[in-house]
Parts: structure tokens; C-alpha cells; sequence
């Protein structure tokens, strides 16, 4: 089974995503840590992605299609995968069909993580991410035990620079212009199911994991 996650910054995409590849062993694949992957080792494709990250708008579609190629080239999906942040606009959509023809894949579903925008900002703004192995918390939903500190690794806990107060507001408009469109460009396929993004981890988990066994 392949599965999309679909919704907007602050969906909680990645957080499930990680629930999945822990408890089925799917391949993540994630753009957004893909680029941010490259920015940290300094390559071409990191440097060109950084400015438009930083700024909140989105890195063009000709790269980011170039990426998920490579990743489809060379990651192991036997045991199939996650799409988490990508595709974010119809190109990237249509480029993603074309890709999955050509290598036989199929897109089981998509699921829609719901999340009112007001939720979304608070989300945002609070989180902080570990710089060692990327675990993710929030300074008032799901606090380190010590300030600052992974509780997973001892690593150090930063904020996104994309996550700040002045990106996050343009972050929230790019996806309304460009990505909330595609929801009906999967809901004309049917593969489109709004799971509630609203509660704990765990809980909402808990909906997606009752969803893929329906
Ligand atoms: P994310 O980690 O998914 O929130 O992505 C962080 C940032 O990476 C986005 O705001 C974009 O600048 C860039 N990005 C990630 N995925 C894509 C994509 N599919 N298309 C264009 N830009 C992307």
C-alpha cells in the first residue's frame, strides 16, 4: 500500500508519517526533509532549495520533480511508501502520475489530515526539532523533559527557521494558492479520505490506522 498525506503545514503529515514507517515499515519519502537534508550537507541542490524555503515559498517544480525521481531510483518501497509534503502542485502532480506509470507504482490512498488554521499557526510556531536524529516536539503540547533537549537522543532542539512567526503566515497563503487545489485533482480520482487531524498523535494514529484496515 502507498499512501499521500495531504493537508496543510502543521497537519501533523510527518508526524504520522513516521508512526507508519515505525509500526508497517513503509519508505518515507518527505521533500521538505529531503531539501533540508541537502542544506545541511551543503549540496548545489540544498543551496538552491534554501532561499525559497526560508522565505516560506516553494522550491520549483523542476527540481523538486528531479528529487523524487532519484529517490524512486534508488530507495528500497518493497514494503511501500509514504509521500509526505509532495506533491504540492498540479505539475508536481501530473509529474508524480507519470512516475508512477513508469514504475508500476500505485497510489492506495490519500489522506486528507483536516486541521483548522487557527490549531495550524499555534503547531507552527511552537515546534522545535531535534538537530541530531529530527524527532519532533512542541513547548506546550508535547515538551522536552529538559529544556532544549531531545528526549529521544540527548541532540539539540532548534526551531525551523521556516516555523517563525513572519514565514509561517506565507507558508499557510502558498498552500492555499497552490496545493488545497489538488485535493480535487485526487478526489476526481476517489482516493481522497479526510481523517480529522485534531487531538494526540496517538489518537489520530489511531483513525488512520482503523482507516487502512477498513
Ligand atoms: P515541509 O517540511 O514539508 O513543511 O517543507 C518545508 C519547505 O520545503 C516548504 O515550505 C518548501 O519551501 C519546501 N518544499 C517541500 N516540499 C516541497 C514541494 N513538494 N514543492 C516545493 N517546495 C517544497
Amino acid at each position: 500500500m502507498n499512501i499521500l498525506f495531504f493537508g496543510p503545514p502543521g497537519a501533523g503529515k510527518g508526524t504520522q508519517s513516521s508512526l507508519l514507517v515505525e509500526k508497517r515499515g513503509m519508505k518515507h519519502i518527505s521533500t521538505g526533509d529531503l531539501f533540508r537534508e541537502n542544506i545541511k550537507n551543503e549540496t548545489p541542490l540544498g543551496m538552491e532549495a534554501k532561499g525559497y524555503m526560508d522565505a516560506g515559498k516553494y522550491v520549483p517544480d523542476s527540481v523538486t520533480l528531479n528529487m523524487v525521481e532519484d529517490v524512486f531510483e534508488k530507495a528500497d518501497v518493497s514494503k511501500g511508501f509514504i509521500l509526505d509534503g509532495f506533491p504540492r502542485t498540479t505539475p508536481q502532480a501530473e509529474g508524480l502520475d507519470e512516475l508512477l506509470e513508469k514504475k508500476s507504482f500505485e497510489l492506495g490512498r490519500v489522506i486528507f489530515l483536516e486541521v483548522p488554521k487557527d490549531i495550524l499557526v499555534g503547531r507552527l510556531t511552537g515546534r522545535r526539532v531535534c538537530k541530531s536524529c529530527g524527532a519532533v516536539f512542541h513547548i506546550e503540547s508535547k515538551p522536552p523533559q529538559k529544556d532544549g533537549v531531545c528526549d529521544e537522543c540527548e541532540g539539540e532542539l532548534y526551531q525551523r527557521s521556516d516555523d517563525s512567526v513572519d514565514v509561517v503566515g506565507t507558508r499557510l497563503d502558498v498552500y492555499e494558492e497552490n496545493t488545497a487545489p489538488l485535493k480535487s485533482y485526487y478526489e476526481k480520482k476517489g482516493l481522497v479520505e479526510n481523517v480529522d487531524g485534531l487531538g494526540s498523535a496517538g489518537e489520530v494514529y489511531g483513525r488512520i490506522e482503523a482507516l487502512l484496515n477498513s
